[in-house]
């Protein structure tokens, strides 16, 4: 993970650098740094968080217009000042920011020892520095050509950046599995993890590939590849709105972006759902149309809250469409020879596209010749650009480590998908597709409806906020969101939580009920109800502690549980998206109440660029 900065123009580089690395904060937080070139080539850096280097660096000459920063998950090495980047190289006379891992370091690092070089911590990012040095040194070569044959002897996932004392009006950087894109301003560069820093000052950029090697000078762009060959920048236009990656008003962004989710569902469904005309439009899969209407399995990769998404839309697929659907953990995936064939459909999902276990899987999948379909939120993510063919969430950037508008984005456009390819295959009659069409218009607004329960659900949180355990139950479409809500209460608030199946109570977590074991029920009314209910009287006669989120205008189950949350009722395939919302706001008000920091839990990022 981690979050990378750099600048180079006519304006002070260290506050675009700082408030960069804020905006990227999301990625990691164990320790923040900045090097600065100012004729010196200075390194600052810290435990913590961006605003303790703020502190740090307060009184220290910060002139520079040339420099970078770095905000750090840690892989290799503890968090702590010495393993914070930038790192020099043995004359520190090269500095180096990186994002991923290098996997060889350890036998890179013998061998440097060996050439004399010196390190003054555990990480694998100065050895890649002490590499470049070495080479420089042997080849008597430029920085440039340094950099690019060091990317010949490290394996592993890098996005890097470079500075020389010797070269005081330079930026190198380059990028194999993580992300990295260029800002280009009047006569000033940006680079960064992606484009928040950025959007700011230019919405020119340019999305660096992997294994090319960027070199800004005498304010040009230079990119080339690993093995030389120069390559003409394709320059994008940003659509990234500043507004949206600022709070708005709201205490956190994980609220900001809870309360987001009728206007985030809204624009996943935007162009696709043409209620008037009665149309189901999905332009990344047109080309695609008869792979899917003929494939004998679809396979999902993701990992966490999008493999909750992935869990629903094995629901959605076999039941709409009538396709048998896997449902992997892209870690897992890769690693044990799955068997895949040219007639199966593997979907990837990923919030940030990066997701470095699920780019894995894709590789794998798209080794044994399947057709590979991505859904991401990031528009040019690496995600996007390996696959075949994709649709984007639109649900706009999601900051908040804890994944909330992303998961219901991904649900719509899962749902949607599954609805087309009922269509095309006949197994939906007109009429259902049309009933689904109606609904799914109405989910919203039954969002915003779901989202008026904060008071109320603010106040079970009040009672339930020193819990040590909790447990979630839900059954066929409601079960990945009990997972999902599990996932939630534990990434935010440390409480230990987990997610069953309701029938499966029964066969283990029952000996866990006590009369301080909270357990939240998603009893919606579906085709399950009844059977729920049954699930809710066995906790019931064990004094477990219910909260259950119902439909609306239920008038069984408020006689059995201690706390009803009553959420607009929806058809069954698509409750998800509407019972999710009061178990986000459950953990977010939980973690708050518990003094967390909900925006940045312990020891997690937000896109998971390392496997
Ligand atoms: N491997 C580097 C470190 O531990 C970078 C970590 C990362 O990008 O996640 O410092």
């Amino acid at each position: 993970m981690c979050g990378i900065v750099a600048y180079l123009g006519h304006r002070e580089a260290c506050p675009i650098i700082l408030k960069g690395l804020h905006r990227l904060e999301y990625r990691g937080y164990d320790s923040a740094g900045v090097a600065l070139l100012n004729g010196d080539l200075n390194v600052y850096k810290k435990k913590g968080k961006v605003s303790d280097l703020e502190a740090y660096i307060a009184e220290k000459d910060t002139h520079a217009t040339v420099g970078m920063g770095h905000t750090r998950w840690a892989t290799h090495g503890e968090p702590n000042d010495e393993n914070a980047h930038p790192h020099y190289s043995t004359s520190e006379r090269i500095a180096i920011i990186h994002n991923g891992i290098i996997e060889n370091y350890a036998a890179l690092k013998k061998h440097l020892q060996q050439q004399g070089h010196v390190f003054h911590s555990d990480t694998d990012t100065e050895v890649f520095v002490n590499l470049i040095e070495e080479i420089q040194k042997q080849n008597s070569c430029s920085l440039e050509e340094a950099v690019r044959l060091a990317l010949h002897e490290v394996v592993g996932a890098y996005a890097i950046v470079v500075l020389s004392k010797d070269a005081p009006n330079q930026l190198i950087a380059a990028r194999k599995g993580s992300p990295m894109v260029i800002g280009i301003g009047d006569g000033e560069f940006f680079i960064a993890s992606d484009a928040t820093p950025i959007i700011e000052y230019t919405n020119e950029v340019v999305y660096v590939n992997d294994y090319e090697i960027v070199m800004i000078r005498d304010g040009q762009l230079n990119i080339r590849t690993k093995e030389d060959v120069s390559q003409t920048p394709y320059i994008q236009k940003l659509e990234l709105e500043l507004d949206s990656i600022e709070k708005g008003g709201y205490p956190h962004f994980m609220l900001k972006e809870i309360f987001e989710q009728p206007r985030s569902i809204l624009d996943s469904m935007r162009g696709r759902l043409e209620l008037e005309a009665s149309h189901l439009n999905m332009g990344g899969i047109r080309a695609y149309e008869q792979k899917f209407v003929n494939a004998q399995r679809i396979i999902i990769v993701a990992c966490g809250t999008s493999w909750h998404a992935g869990l629903v839309a094995e629901y959605l697929i076999e039941d709409l469409a009538r396709i048998p659907v896997e449902v992997e953990y892209a870690s897992e995936f890769r690693y044990r020879n799955p068997i895949i064939t040219e007639r199966d459909i593997v979907i990837a999902i990923s919030q940030s596209g990066e997701t470095a276990d699920t780019l894995a899987a894709i590789e794998l999948a798209k080794s044994k010749g399947a057709t590979i379909f991505g859904i991401c939120n990031v528009v040019g993510s690496s995600i996007a650009r390996a696959t075949d063919a994709g649709a984007y969430t639109h649900a706009g950037p999601e900051i908040g480590v804890a994944s909330t508008k992303a998961f219901t984005a991904q649900v719509t456009v899962l749902t949607l998908l599954a609805m087309i390819m009922g269509q095309k295959r006949g197994t939906l009659t007109d009429t259902k597709l049309r009933e689904l069409m109606v609904e799914l218009d109405t989910i919203p607004a039954k969002v915003t409806k779901a989202l008026e329960l904060d008071t109320e659900i603010r106040a079970i949180a009040e009672i339930f906020k020193d819990a040590s355990n909790f447990l979630y139950l839900g059954r066929g479409y409601n079960f990945p969101v009990a997972l999902e809500g599990a996932l939630k209460l534990k990434e935010i608030s440390y409480i230990h939580a987990e997610g069953y199946p309701a029938a499966e109570m029964k066969h283990g977590p029952i000996a866990l009920i006590d009369e301080n074991m909270p357990m939240v029920v998603i009893a919606t009314r579906d085709s399950s109800y009844e059977k729920v209910v049954s699930n809710i009287q066995e906790v019931k006669a064990r004094k477990g502690r219910i909260i259950a989120v119902v439909s609306e205008g239920d008038k069984v189950i408020p006689a059995m549980a201690e706390f009803v949350i009553e959420v607009p009722h929806t058809s069954e395939v698509l409750m998800p998206l509407v019972s999710v919302i009061p178990l986000q706001l459950l953990s977010y008000h939980i973690a708050v109440l518990r003094g967390c920091n909900v925006d940045q839990p312990r020891n997690l990022a937000k896109s998971v660029t390392v496997e």
